[in-house]
């Protein structure tokens, strides 16, 4: 059997005029400020007028531990927003927008896949409205303002060798992760050792994505630690008076896009913080604006839901008083195989055993969600290749885990292929059943926040962490952080912080690394082994195969 790439189904797509698209929810036309005739911002002035309508119900798409196999957590939650709609529900997905750097390096789009896709992907993976670029410049204007405070005097008594803001980049490039700049003489500056990330790493990025208007925008830019004083008291944005000049850059970009799926329902792609030093998910503006245009949001969380839905729940829906009603945890076959110990070249082979030994790690997962207090459903996400027995051994799983497991053909019917669960998830999310709250409150101390997500969400027997890594939280305690909650970086597939350690590990412990804190988008970083803020091309990247044809298309994007 052959299938179309994702992009062949996104080119034959019957985009609507983005304006239909906006009629649909009840936004006027002239609160559309249209970018092509299939891209929108919401202005602003609309939104702030949203603010006492009620909110829809809000649905949150999640995985199990993510495998080369692939979950399809983007496809999946385009699908089921299609689904609903397709059931008579007015339903409306939010999803992040794409990195330049992963889109010409090695993983696949960020639209969705097959004929559950948001449109216009190309744009979508490429410049789309330039809100990525716009954080880009507004990081780099504080970074260029910092070494051009020090050039001209240094009033501020920065320490040189302790200025923790750098520079970024949205491009997957290695050799800028350590850098040194101002070399070249008297005339341009005093030579210091820095380097860059990729913006989607930046702190502007996950400060836009928390934000809730441009006021508060302003107010935690201000508030981000860009350097230290030999003293080792903080510098802040404010001191280096760049907050305001970055909210102007940003002013745009604070506007959430509307987008439509394949099948022209409304999608707003906003925001697209890493899932490690950040929280992984659209912005707040984005999800706010959704819920009071439409009665269902689906929105989706980065990685799997031990760092996605973690974070989703304890810091995003923390901050922004948000509530789930349901979550909806995609797993699929071959990665129950995957973490059932086959191979990925085997896992065409039909191997019942492997995927009950696999399904441990959807099991904790199951355990993981409900420990919020938001009911669940597993969505399996059907690849062509799964088969009767498997698939049955997946629900049969899950029925003795009490819950429900509903098969999913999104990617090859659309939304034909999801109603059945689409039907389930509205049953459930109206019905109420939902008791959310974070997994922790403000008032416990950092450290007893670290240990309450390795404990109960990670199963960790303990942390390790060294005296430096405990002095320094209780020093952000005492300066006045301590109702922060804590932003975990660790691997993404396991819940260990050993990527080889698959399934449902126990008796495993915490490391930690190095702790950060991101005063501005108002988290503590726990960085628990490597993560990488520069990531860089593989060996073939998929920029080699990425072209215009003889009619102008663009090839090779997926
Ligand atoms: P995630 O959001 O979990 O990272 P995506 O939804 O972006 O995953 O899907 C990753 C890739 O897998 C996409 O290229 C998509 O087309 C593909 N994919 C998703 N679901 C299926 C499926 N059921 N069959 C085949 N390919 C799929
Ligand atoms: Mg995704």
């Amino acid at each position: 059997m052959s299938f179309k790439t994702d992009i062949e189904i996104a080119r034959e797509a019957k985009k609507r005029p983005i304006q239909e698209i906006g009629a649909k929810l009840g936004i006027p036309e002239a609160d559309l400020l249209p970018f092509g005739h299939d891209k929108a911002k919401v202005s602003a002035e609309f939104i702030a007028a949203q603010k006492d309508k009620p909110n829809g119900k809000l649905i949150l798409v999640t995985a199990i531990n993510p495998t080369p196999a692939g979950e399809g957590k983007t496809t999946t939650t385009v699908g089921l927003g299609d689904g609903l709609n397709s059931i008579g529900k007015k339903a409306a997905i939010c999803i992040r927008e794409a990195s330049l750097g992963p889109c010409f390096g090695m993983k696949g789009g960020a639209a969705g896949g097959g004929y559950a896709q948001v449109v216009p992907m190309e744009e979508m993976n490429l410049h789309f409205t330039g809100d990525f670029h716009a954080i880009t410049s507004a990081h780099n204007l504080l970074s260029a303002m910092i070494d051009n405070h020090i050039y001209w005097g240094n009033e501020l008594e920065i320490d040189e060798r302790r200025v923790t803001w750098k520079r970024v980049m949205d491009m997957n490039d290695r050799a800028l992760r350590d850098t040194v700049t101002s070399l070249g003489g008297v005339a341009n500056g005093f030579p210091r050792q820095t380097g860059f990330d990729i913006t989607v790493a930046s702190e502007v990025m996950a400060i836009l994505c928390l934000a809730t208007d441009l006021d508060d925008l302003q107010q935690r830019l201000g508030d981000i630690i860009v350097a230290y004083r030999r003293d080792r008291s903080p510098i802040y944005c404010r001191d280096i008076k760049a907050d305001g000049a970055m909210t102007v850059l940003l002013q745009q970009a604070m506007q959430p896009n509307l987008v439509q799926t394949l099948e022209n329902n409304p999608a707003f792609v906003h925001g697209g913080p890493f899932a490690n030093i950040a929280h992984g998910c659209n912005s707040v503006v984005a999800t706010t604006t959704a819920l009071k245009l439409a009665d269902y949001v689906v929105t989706e969380a980065g990685f799997g839901a031990d760092l996605g839905a973690e974070k989703f729940m304890n810091i995003k829906c923390r901050k922004a008083g948000l509530a789930p009603d349901c979550v909806v945890l995609v797993a699929t076959v071959r990665a129950m195989k995957m973490n059932g110990g086959v191979a990925k070249a085997d896992l065409g082979a039909e191997n019942v055993d492997a995927v009950k030994a696999g399904c441990a790690n959807l099991g904790r997962h199951i355990e993981n969600v409900k420990s919020f207090g938001v009911p669940v459903v597993v969505g399996i996400n059907h690849f062509a290749g799964d088969t009767e027995a498997e698939v049955a051994a997946v629900k049969a799983y899950v029925e003795s885990q009490e819950s429900e497991a509903i098969l999913c053909k999104h990617w090859a019917d659309g939304s034909a292929g999801v109603q059945e669960l689409a039907t389930r998830v509205a049953e459930i999310a109206d019905s109420g059943v939902s008791n959310f709250a974070p997994l922790y409150g403000d008032e416990l101390s950092l450290m007893e926040k670290i240990e309450t997500v390795a404990k109960r969400i990670y199963r960790a027997d303990e942390v390790l962490a060294d005296k430096k890594i405990r002095d320094q939280l209780r020093q952000w305690e005492e300066a006045g952080y301590a109702h922060l909650p804590v932003c975990m970086a660790k691997t993404q597939y396991s819940f260990s912080t050993d990527p080889n350690l698959r399934g449902a590990p126990v008796g495993h412990s915490l490391p930690i690394r190095e702790v950060r804190l991101s005063a501005g988008a108002g988290f503590v970083v726990v960085v628990c082994g490597e993560i990488m803020t520069m990531p860089g091309l593989p060996r073939v990247p998929s920029a080699e195969a990425i072209m215009l044809n003889d009619a102008g298309q663009i090839e090779g994007l997926f």
